[in-house]
């Protein structure tokens, strides 16, 4: 370990911000902060995992960094595909902010604030405590992806067809600059200003590049579905072995439909050559609406008596806060558990998965 972390490491002790090592006692908390789901970044062991609690804290690591020449990467929720949020240099310290996790919901303003080491699960939980149905935050699909990448890198989530990007949803953000000073930027800045041109570079291209992010206001969208119950559902489809045209045919209908903006149907094609059905596709139905209006959606669009069926049956109606904070995590570990459970040899990353077989 070079002097200069060393020397970072200890004044980090002494401001009170906790910091974990590899070679701490309580070792697994220092992996639970460094984990990736990418394998080819999982030995990466970055000598300091600094976790502030505060802008004050952010302030206080980004200005000893800058002054003992070292490196720092940030991290949230930690689902950067391409590891972004690794620390790859032995002079890096890795800036993990989990511990800045606090929401506000102001129903009455339309607005939630929430610190930038959240993760989605944590936000939406505040609709439901408040029994908001009808009430949306354009967050992620995936209850673990962080606050900060997702907003920073735009964010798509599952009624983004309606209400945009989840980035379009940004008022204000609160960052620490490279020299270590805390600025608030605003939708309402002068868009020629450097704090408006700042804001507007964060709605998608600030993940790390403009400074620490410590807390972002977002506006809370409302369902069209006046009663503020959603659809939600599933249903994976293998057509079997010999009717690839078939499997074509259909997806070529399906996604020539002009569907409304109220409707979003994500396909993921399945290509496994262990399963012995062939190829399929698996459907995750969203829906600002009644079950019976989608149903009618259904049978207008979707032409294949099986698919139409399943589309329909594997579709609940329920309240948006349950949808968003139980419907979206149980969607989630169906999607993933088939690699996560069954072969160690892979992780399921986003639409990757890496062998190392
Ligand atoms: C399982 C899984 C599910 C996903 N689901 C969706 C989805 O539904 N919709 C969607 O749009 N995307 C989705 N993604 C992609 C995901 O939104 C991006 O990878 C996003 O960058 C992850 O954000 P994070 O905070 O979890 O990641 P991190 O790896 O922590 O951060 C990603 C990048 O943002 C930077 N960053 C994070 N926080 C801050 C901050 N406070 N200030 C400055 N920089 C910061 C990091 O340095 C890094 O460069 C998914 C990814 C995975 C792996």
């Amino acid at each position: 370990m070079t002097t200069s972390m060393r020397a970072a490491i200890e004044a980090f002790g002494s401001a009170n911000i906790p910091i974990a090592q590899p070679d701490d006692d309580n070792y697994r908390d220092y992996e639970k902060l460094v984990v990736t789901s990418n394998l080819l970044f999982r030995f990466t062991r970055p000598l300091c995992v600094v976790q502030p609690e505060s802008t004050a804290h952010v302030q206080f690591v980004v200005r000893q960094v800058k002054q003992r020449g070292l490196q720092l990467t940030i991290r949230c929720g930690g689902h950067s595909y391409a590891g972004f949020s690794t620390a790859i240099e032995s002079n890096t310290v890795l800036m993990n902010l989990r511990k800045m996790n606090k929401v506000k919901l102001d129903v009455p303003a339309d607005t939630v604030t929430i610190e930038a080491g959240c993760q989605w699960g944590e936000v939406y939980r505040t609709l439901i405590n408040g029994n908001h149905d009808g009430l949306i935050i354009n967050g992620g699909r995936c209850p673990y992806v962080g606050v900060g990448g997702f907003i920073l890198g735009a964010g798509l989530g599952p009624f983004t067809r309606t209400f945009g990007m989840g980035s379009d949803t940004l008022q204000e953000a609160t960052l620490v600059t490279a020299q270590g000073d805390s600025i608030k930027v605003k939708r309402s800045d002068r868009v020629t200003s450097d704090k408006g041109r700042l804001f507007w570079a964060l709605q998608g291209a600030g993940q790390a590049n403009f400074g620490v992010v410590t807390q972002m206001k977002l506006k809370i969208q409302h369902l069209n579905s006046k009663s503020g119950r959603v659809v939600g559902g599933r249903f994976q489809w293998f057509p079997g072995q010999d009717n690839l045209r078939e499997l074509q045919d259909t997806m070529n209908d399906f996604y020539r439909v002009d569907w409304p903006t109220e409707i979003t149907i994500d396909s993921t094609w399945i290509c496994d050559l262990r399963e012995k059905t062939g190829d399929g596709v698996r459907f995750t139905v969203y829906y600002d609406g009644s079950k019976e209006d989608y149903d009618k959606l259904i049978d207008k669009y979707i032409k294949h008596r099986d698919v139409n069926k399943q589309l329909k049956r594997r579709a609940l109606e329920e309240p948006s806060t349950r949808f968003l904070y139980e419907t979206l995590e149980a969607q989630w570990f169906d999607e993933s558990k088939k690699f996560l459970a069954e072969n160690k040899t892979y992780r399921l990353f986003a639409s990757f998965t890496f062998n190392r077989e």
